[in-house]
């Protein structure tokens, strides 16, 4: 419930009279209904649940807070009834959700309300976490250590990308995962500078560097890791480039906290890598959030002014991008805190050659 008093809060601060909550992520988070049709419907007072047949029995289990309300095929009509019970002449929704269809669909409906579209006040919400949602963070980030630790074995010249990408994920599924975050990275040799390499029929050589970004879902919660690996031999320059991308990452993990923009926080690694001489090869943002979704609120980058709050997960991953020769990343998870971080992320950062 706390949830909701929180969202309401922010509503009457915003002086918003109603919100139409459609995004099923949102939806889950703030009423514990999972099922694949339903939109929430929130006023001052009350706090509907819209859903179908289907859905009425296990939205009646799941979200008990809510009242369930059968849409009989006219969600807007509905929804414009319940505004009208309730007074409202204003309801804002998702826009950063919404079709566009929907969202004329809405307005057409909703002849005496004014509609205002805006970027959904849950996300902020989201972003921080509570002890119960960092600590099936950190159940599947354990299970994805786990993996790492057992594929290392797997690793040697020969070896497809793919074979190695489904024993991960057959020993996180086998370990209790309801699913992966994302589609797996095993991406070697060239294609590891590639920073979103799915795993391919490419087999491993000696000399390739092979980085492995991957995680899994537990009790609807994601993790999220990278290592990179050597087959036979690192070369002086895969040595070097792997020894500045951890001292970034551990520049950036060291002084992470509460407090700091999302900007600063980049800045922390972004620094250690342009001081050697790779500031170009490093071009996406250090982090993001991860929660119900593996990318979401608040994110690490040279662009994010927003600023980072305890409770707060995010990953930290640097990486050095060398176009036709090999790429190395790093990523661990962290929670914010008032004067540093929480690793969730225990896997090992030696630099491993097979
Ligand atoms: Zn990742
Ligand atoms: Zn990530």
């Amino acid at each position: 419930m706390e949830r909701l008093t929180l969202l309401r809060k922010q509503l009457q601060e915003a002086n918003r009279e109603a919100i139409l909550v459609s995004n099923p992520v949102n939806v889950a988070y703030l009423s514990g209904f999972t099922g694949t049709a339903g939109t929430l419907l929130l006023t001052a007072q009350q706090a509907y649940l819209l859903t179908d047949f289907r859905y009425v029995e296990q939205a009646q289990q799941q979200a008990p807070a809510f009242e369930i309300i059968d849409i009989k095929n006219k969600p807007w009509q509905v929804t414009a009834e319940l505004l009208a019970d309730n007074g409202c002449r204003a309801l804002t929704v998702e826009a950063d959700y919404l079709t566009v269809d929907t969202y004329q669909e809405i307005v057409a409906a909703l002849e005496a309300v004014s509609v205002e579209a805006a970027a959904s006040p849950v996300t902020p919400l989201r972003a921080v976490k509570t002890a119960d949602e960092i600590k099936a963070i950190e159940k599947a980030q354990q299970l994805t250590d786990a993996a790492f630790k057992q594929i290392l074995a797997y690793v040697k010249p020969g070896v497809r990308e793919r074979d190695l990408a489904l024993e991960l994920e057959f020993m996180l599924r086998k370990g209790g995962a309801a699913a992966l975050s994302f589609t797996m990275i095993v991406a070697s040799g060239s294609r590891s500078a590639l920073p979103h390499g799915v795993a391919s029929d490419k087999t491993l050589a000696v000399g390739d560097a092979v980085v492995f970004d991957f995680g899994c879902i537990v009790d609807g919660y994601c993790s999220d890791m990278t290592r990179t690996v050597f087959v036979g031999e690192a070369s002086d320059k895969q040595r070097e480039v792997y020894d500045i991308v951890l001292a970034a990452q551990e520049a950036a993990l060291a002084n992470l906290r509460a407090g700091i923009s999302g900007k600063e926080g980049d800045a922390f690694a972004r620094e250690v890598i342009a001081a050697a001489g790779y500031g170009d090869y490093f071009g996406h943002g250090l982090g993001h959030g991860v929660g119900r979704e593996i990318h979401e609120a608040p994110r690490l980058s040279p662009t994010y002014e927003g600023l980072l709050e305890p409770g707060m997960v995010v990953t930290v991953e640097p990486g050095i991008y060398l176009p036709g020769e090999f790429g190395v990343r790093i990523e661990d998870m962290a929670v914010i805190e008032e004067q540093g971080i929480r690793n969730l992320t225990a896997a090992s950062k030696e630099l491993y050659c097979f």
